[in-house]
């Protein structure tokens, strides 16, 4: 199913960093909050001042547990910290304390819906491993003329690394792939998902080759800290890939950056190979021991997860599986629709409406659900308000209009009513209550009905009147006579 770009096939495979959200630092008390003065966060363990011994931060660990839990891993109950060494001004210790050959979190998967022409198809891109590390600080370049400043208030700050395999196969499955797994950190909370502000970013390994065809050299693209980035950084490095094998180049394996200002990815540096950073078990930090009671403990106190409510949508509630996947994009969708549901008695209807008119307007507006001037109690009037029969879809669409512009006094459901009464729109002018008053009065007059299709034009008054005062005088009267000619031809 893969879709090929000039004949090539694409593979992806991820590296995300996710920073865990703990209030110290993985080997430190040190605060890791956003955005303080330089070095005001960094205490002797994250300087790397001598005698200093770094202790592990349960938090981190517990949110490791709770990630593996979430994508079904393994989650290893002996790990093992390894000192990965480099030169680097931000690194004082010269090496960056992370895990190697034995991660914490092994294999798992993760999957999600994808559109594909006019399908949905369900991909699943296997995990490889996530383990923990700690981020390096940061070099400020921008402030000083001829030098350049060291912030290690990021030092320390604690990330999960999450691998997959080179499952991807174009750059809206990389970039679903990473929306999937940027909901799955935030809805179990160990990552506030802010891309903007680092505490979620991607890095892209990119590689293309022949159908069928041994796996290509990849360049990996560093550090994308927006969904619009990665795919347009993707997009831009397969063409860039192609170009250069199809000029007879080879593709050599690289670090590379993208500049969305230029729209082009640029190497940074030839990519470094395991072995260039000399790892070795850190004598500093015992292994990591989890026992299997510490992970059920962890189980027991988390909360549902999206796949798993997603499959009780399905059963509770009769959704097909996409919906249901697209209601559980976030815990407060899913809360808008469990509340809208339960209130109307209808999931599917509730379903339609929060996957089409709010979502449209959320999006249009770029709000979150928790800001819908629509509440799920109004929603929920609302479809009860078509499912009686009150109104049609049509009406309800302005209704709905009305109450998202603020049109509603109270912010209750009970606006919904007064919306109806105000506008006009309680109806009979439309199908159900009223074709079904038309078919009585059918029924009732057929030497009426006789007449008009022998050709008696007037005979039609003798149908009309009735089925006005059946209505109570509340139909349409051009909607009365176009479903009558619809009914009488
Ligand atoms: P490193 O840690 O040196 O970056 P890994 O072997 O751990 O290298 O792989 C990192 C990522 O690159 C993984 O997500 C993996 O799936 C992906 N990957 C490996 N080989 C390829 C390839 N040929 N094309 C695309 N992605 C690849
Ligand atoms: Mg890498």
């Amino acid at each position: 199913m893969s879709k090929l770009v000039q004949g090539y096939e694409v593979v992806i495979g991820f590296e995300t960093h996710a920073q865990l959200s703990t209030k110290s630092k993985i080997f430190s008390r040190a605060s890791v909050a956003f955005g303080a003065e330089p070095n005001t966060q960094a205490c002797a363990v994250d300087m790397a001042l001598p005698g200093t011994l770094p202790v592990m931060n349960i938090g981190a660990v517990e949110r490791a547990i709770e990630f593996g839990l979430a994508i079904n891993a393994h989650i290893a109950e002996r790990s093992i910290f390894a000192r990965k060494n480099y030169f680097y001004p931000d690194l004082p210790k010269g090496y960056q304390i992370s895990q190697f050959e034995i991660p914490v979190v092994q294999g798992g998967e993760v999957s999600f819906f994808l559109e594909v022409g006019k399908e949905t198809v369900r991909k699943t891109v296997r995990l490889e491993r996530a383990h923990l590390e700690e981020d390096a600080g940061k070099s400020l370049h921008e402030d000083f003329i001829g030098q350049s400043g060291i912030d290690l208030n990021r030092a320390g700050t604690p990330l999960l690394e999450i691998v997959t395999q080179p499952d991807m196969r174009s750059s809206e499955e990389a970039v679903a792939y990473a929306k999937e797994l940027h909901k799955i950190v935030t809805w179990i909370g160990i990552c506030d998902g802010n891309m903007q502000e680092g505490s979620f970013r991607c890095d892209a390994n990119v590689s293309v080759r022949k159908p069928g065809g041994e796996l290509g050299t990849r360049r990996e693209i560093k550090n994308l800290n927006s969904f619009k980035f990665m795919q347009q950084a993707i997009d831009y490095e397969v063409r860039w890939q192609i170009d250069q094998i199809e000029d007879g180049h080879a593709i050599q394996q690289a670090t590379v950056l993208f500049d969305p200002d230029t729209g082009e990815t640029r190497a940074m540096r030839t990519k470094e190979d395991a072995a260039d950073y000399r790892y070795f078990p850190d004598p500093d930090l015992p292994p990591l021991v989890i026992g299997r009671d510490w992970v059920e403990r962890v189980k027991g106190e988390m909360a549902e997860l999206p796949r798993v409510m997603a499959e009780r949508f399905v059963k509770d509630y009769a959704l097909p599986e996409y919906d249901a996947t697209q209601l559980t994009q976030s815990k407060a969708v899913a809360a808008y629709f469990e509340a809208t549901a339960k209130a109307c008695g209808q999931p599917k209807l509730a379903s339609n409406w929060i996957m089409g008119e709010v979502s449209r307007r959320l999006n249009a507006s770029e709000m979150a659900i928790e800001q819908a001037p629509v509440s799920a109690a109004q929603l929920a009037a609302l479809i009860g308000r078509i499912s009686d029969n009150t109104i049609s879809n049509n009406a309800a669409r302005q209704v709905f209009e009305g109450l998202w512009n603020g049109e509603g006094p109270s912010g209750s459901e009970g606006d919904v009513d007064a919306l109806i009464e105000a506008k006009g729109l309680k109806q009979m002018n439309d199908t159900g209550e009223l074709e079904k008053i038309i078919d009585d009065v059918l029924a009732a007059n057929p030497k009426n009905v006789e007449e008009f299709k022998a050709g008696n034009a007037k005979a039609l008054n003798g149908l009309v009147g009735p089925i006005m005062k059946a209505s109570k005088g509340k139909a349409n009267p051009g909607q009365v006579n176009a479903l009558l000619m619809k009914k009488l031809r």
